[in-house]
């Protein structure tokens, strides 16, 4: 394979910022869209909306002044005439449009004063003697100051030196009437005159979806490669003793509910055994995940391992220790709380204890994975709301609990801290970023690994995961990123609540719904007013503002109940005291930021008003109402919204009126605004699909799964070729 030309130090860091590190690269860098340079239009037939190439003499060329400063040009052929404009121009561009020049210009056309124009059409010198395009012209994402020229004829270069020969066999190619590999490839970055720009740009051609496919197909080999790798690595096995699990059972006000006790099941039996779980508990707000964390935290307990808890916000993390506490400490377990708030000398002490392996169950937030924490045998992880953690969050907590006796971790995982980013630019080590945080050489492990998995003499384990999440997942999500974990699904309620009515209710009748929160707590319930979330920089002033003005208003408005704030800015301390007041029933009203969106946990509350709820997501809606609906009484969750509504905050309302179900909201959601969001991805990193489109590639997806399967049980050199061309290609430097 021949080197390319030597490439600029500076083209080589625009190229990187476009994410094309290694040769290959380029090639999959592929074009946004087209310009048709293959003919010429002559100006009579060129109608408005249409892009075209026209040629002509500049019969005028002149600055004007009004109504801003433009160059403006006509463009004359035969007897039919085309003006020009050009907001910013530089005096080479004059020269080149002057009078006489004959020229080329290609744009959209558009109504002007003079009639129809382009405005900054894309124009060269050319007369009848110029050849035309023989493809399509490909333009391509880029960035300021890699001209598309440039970013072609590197691209060029790689499709001619770099082999494009098929991954994939015949047969398969075949059976799923798929285009050949090189040619997608080549007519995506060439393309005859004839081919349809618009199937091109909307991914409907077939070398898209053959693209696309073998996207999704790396991806599906990846995990399911991860998936078997898991159960080479060593866990600790945790079988059920059934004692302190029984007596916690024993001593329950409610039973499980069947669907609880299905997840339960499959939770023992994957602790028992000698590789690391890697599940995810999915189950709708209020499902009862809890107390199936507390048994699975009891049974890893039984055998004389730690259990760390952990959740996303301090609240959440509060609530689960005071809830275990409850169960617990009548079982002779005391949890240890650690969180990013407490007193150094508290937090000393709390570590001590977990290092000490004083203590079996430690509850949290992500402070439990902090480099100053070690585990002294750590067995079981579980991690609340788990979407809400980063993938670094989840790949500190993997390697935290591989530290307890490794000290040889492999060389291409850092201690907890390092970034993902740095992973995904680790290009000797070829690895791909798995969604759960955790990093895959398929291929071939690296040999640092294995060689300290050995050298450990086998005593080397990692703790059994337990994942927890209200958000559920849309099948095309589940059969893609999350294709490497198990999943159980709580699927129903536990028995006795009663369904939420759902009122969308304009801001113009604000006085209304004071009024109903007024009688609701009067008569002895309790209501949450929520006070959204506001995504802009200066988001936690105006928050705060507006929850205090919010609760400023309703203190007023309704003197004779008790109305309390809980807001992020509050210190810890005081928020839990306003918590617990409400839990207590000390306080009919708690005005709140969007803090206690998850696992707020207060049966006799019974009303939850959320404030311009047309600025909130759906996952966040759906999350929000399930506060209420806990107890036996009848329960009424108002959204109250601000007029006039986006197209988009309509979709969401109605969405949220018509559903109570959060399988169907999530996968309204996925579609209203598709998966990146959906994952936290932005805040994440993961590694996103750039072609596949899961939201509209779902056959792809179905048919990549399948052949996945059959690949690895088959041909598993297909597949090992393939996701080295997709994964793990990452040799080719372009320095070198
Ligand atoms: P989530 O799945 O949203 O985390 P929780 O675990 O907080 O739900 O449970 C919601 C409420 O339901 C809690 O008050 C919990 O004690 C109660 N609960 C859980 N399981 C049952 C059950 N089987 N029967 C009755 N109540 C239950
Ligand atoms: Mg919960």
């Amino acid at each position: 394979m021949s080197t390319p030309s030597k490439i600029s130090p500076t083209t080589l860091a625009k190229l990187a910022k476009l994410g094309i590190h290694h040769r290959a690269d380029l090639l999959l860098h592929l074009p946004l869209r087209y310009e048709d340079e293959t003919h010429l239009t002559p100006i009579a037939d060129a109608q408005l909306g249409m892009t075209v190439q026209v040629q002509g003499v500049i019969t005028h060329s002149e600055v004007m002044f009004r109504p801003r400063r433009s160059l403006v040009c006509r463009l004359m052929e035969g007897h039919e005439e085309l003006t020009l404009r050009f907001l910013n121009f530089y005096p080479s561009q004059q020269k080149q449009l002057a009078v006489g020049k004959q020229i080329r210009a290609i744009g959209e056309v558009r109504m002007g004063y003079f009639g129809l124009e382009m405005v900054h059409p894309k124009c060269r010198a050319a007369d009848d003697d110029t050849p035309l395009q023989q493809s399509l012209t490909p333009i391509y994402p880029t960035t300021a100051g890699l001209a598309q020229p440039v970013l072609r004829k590197l691209i060029n270069n790689a499709l001619e030196t770099i082999p494009l020969t098929d991954t994939l066999p015949a047969p398969l190619l075949k059976k799923l009437k798929l285009a050949d590999f090189g040619d997608s490839l080549r007519l995506l970055h060439n393309p005859e005159a004839d081919v349809s720009a618009t199937e091109l740009e909307e991914h409907n051609h077939a070398a898209w979806r053959r693209i696309k496919f073998d996207e999704l197909l790396a991806q599906q080999l990846s995990m399911r490669v991860h998936h078997r790798e898991r159960s080479k690595r060593i866990a600790p096995a945790l079988p059920p003793h059934q004692k302190l699990t029984a007596a916690l059972l024993k001593k329950l006000p409610f039973k499980l509910t069947s669907a609880q006790q299905k997840v339960w099941k499959e939770i023992a039996h994957d602790l028992a055994l000698a590789h690391p779980m890697q599940r995810l508990l999915l189950g709708d707000v209020g499902s009862g995940k809890t107390i199936v964390a507390a048994l699975a935290a009891l049974q890893a307990i039984e055998n004389g391992y730690q259990v760390a808890f952990m959740a996303p916000t301090e609240i959440l993390a509060e609530q689960h220790y005071l809830k275990l506490s409850e169960w617990l400490v009548p079982l002779g377990i005391t949890p240890v709380w650690l969180s990013g708030s407490l007193k150094k000398k508290d937090k000393t002490a709390a570590a001590e204890r977990i290092a000490t392996g004083d203590t079996l169950l430690a509850i949290g937030t992500h402070a439990l994975f902090q480099a100053s924490v070690e585990f002294n045998r750590l067995g079981l992880v579980i991690v609340d709301e788990q979407h809400k953690f980063g993938v670094q969050q989840r790949l500190e907590l993997r390697n935290k609990g591989k530290t307890e006796t490794n000290t040889l971790l492999p060389p291409s995982r850092g201690k907890a801290g390092m970034g993902v980013e740095s992973l995904s630019t680790q290009a000797s080590t070829p690895s791909l970023t798995l969604p759960d945080g955790t990093t895959s050489q398929s291929t071939k492990p690296a040999s640092g690994q294995v060689a300290g998995y050995l050298h450990g003499g086998g005593n080397i384990h990692e703790p059994h995961q337990l994942m927890m999440s209200a958000t559920p997942i849309p099948r095309t999500l589940a059969m893609s990123y999350y294709a490497d974990l198990d999943v159980s699904v709580i699927d129903e309620l536990p028995p006795g609540r009663t369904p939420i009515v759902t009122k969308l209710v304009s801001d113009a009748r604000r006085d209304e719904v004071f009024e109903r929160v007024r009688a609701a707590c009067l008569a002895g319930r309790q209501a949450y007013w929520v006070c959204p979330l506001i995504e802009e920089s200066d988001a936690l002033e105006v928050e705060l503002q507006n929850a205090i003005e919010t609760h400023q208003q309703l203190t007023e408005a309704l003197p004779e109940l008790k109305v309390g704030l809980a807001h992020g800015r509050l210190p810890s301390a005081e928020k839990a005291a306003v918590m617990a007041a409400f839990k207590a029933g000390e306080l009919h009203l708690l005005v709140a930021t969007t803090v206690i969106e998850v696992g707020v946990d207060v049966p006799n509350a019974s009303l939850m008003v959320i404030d311009h709820a047309e600025r909130m997501g759906l996952a966040q809606l759906h999350q929000l109402r399930g506060r209420v609906g806990r107890g036996a009484a009848e329960s009424m969750c108002v959204l109250l919204f601000m007029q006039p509504l986006s197209e988009l905050a309509r979709e969401r309302l109605k969405v949220i009126y018509e559903n109570t179900d959060g399988f169907v909201i999530a996968q309204q959601d996925l579609q209203l605004r598709g998966p990146g969001e959906l994952l936290g991805a932005r805040q994440s990193g993961v590694a996103m699909l750039r072609f596949a489109d899961l939201t509209e590639d779902e056959d792809l997806l179905e048919q990549a799964r399948l052949s996945a399967d059959e690949l690895l049980r088959n041909a598993p050199d297909v597949a090992r070729a393939h996701l080295h061309r997709w994964m793990a290609n990452k040799h080719d430097f372009l320095q070198v």
